[in-house]
């Protein structure tokens, strides 16, 4: 195939982009509990379904002036953008791994990745439909189809244990729910397809980042310490690039910080 991925590459840019406007539907709808194949688009104004033509990634929305055909509301800028990032992902993953029928566990996973981001983002929520097939799916890829199935085993182990674990203590000191089910469950399956290491660097990496984010916020903001950022939206990112460079990163620690 190695010969042929010049060819391929501009191909799965393209699938990307189709793939961002399904993602699109998706994050709307499912963290409302709504079907995601029926019934087809339609504008949230004018409730005129949106045909074909005007629903070809990007094209239709720069075409539209970003405005609905029929009653000229405007139509968010996000769903070309999430539409052209989904497409730079899989340009991103392309690159990184070589392009046969099990790049497509990986584009899964950037999907997921991404479709969480954005769900937790609008709606402080994880849907189950996105986080736990991907358990199951992740060790298939990780453990099975790369044959760690003891790494991708304790990965769910110490992704979904060791917040499981944060989130119960948590709730017993403060007698308040800190952090959702969905995080352990988002963390579980980033542990099937990452194995235990990369995802302990992923939790990592994101408390750190969330816990510089959530002081800037206070300091710029002057908020109660007491307000909720979504983990995931730091977690579903860090984990994307952890599937991607995460053998890097571990490989940099153990040279240059662990043997001094
Ligand atoms: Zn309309």
């Amino acid at each position: 195939m190695n010969g042929l991925e010049p060819l391929f590459r501009p191909f799965l840019v393209l699938i990307g982009l189709m793939v961002g406007s399904f993602l699109n539907v998706c994050v709307y709808r499912l963290p409302r509990g709504k079907s995601i194949v029926t019934p087809p688009s339609a504008c949230p104004k004018c409730k005129k379904q949106i045909a074909p033509w005007d629903n070809i990634p990007v094209l239709s929305w720069v075409l539209l002036g970003g405005r609905c055909r029929h009653c000229r509301k405007r139509i968010s800028p996000r769903y070309p953008a999430v539409e052209i990032l989904t497409a730079l992902l899989f340009l991103l993953v392309s690159l990184r791994f070589p392009i046969d029928w099990k790049i497509t566990f990986v584009l899964y996973y950037t999907c997921v990745m991404l479709a969480i981001t954005l769900t937790d983002y609008d709606l402080q929520l994880i849907p189950d439909s996105l986080s736990l097939p991907g358990i199951p799916i992740g060790f298939l890829y990780h453990g099975v189809l790369m044959g760690e199935w003891v790494d991708s085993l304790l990965g769910i182990l110490a992704g979904g244990g060791s917040l499981y674990l944060i989130a119960e203590l948590y709730f017993r000191m403060r007698k308040r729910e800190g952090m959702g089910g969905g995080d352990v469950k988002l963390a579980a399956m980033m542990g099937a397809f990452l194995g235990w290491q990369s995802v302990f660097l992923v939790l990592f990496l994101s408390s750190l980042a969330g816990g510089l984010v959530g002081i800037a916020l206070i300091l710029f903001r002057k908020k109660s310490g007491t307000f909720a950022i979504p983990f995931g939206v730091f977690l579903a990112p860090i984990g994307f690039l952890a599937l991607l460079y995460g053998e890097t990163w571990i490989a940099f620690y153990l040279k240059y910080v662990i043997i001094q």
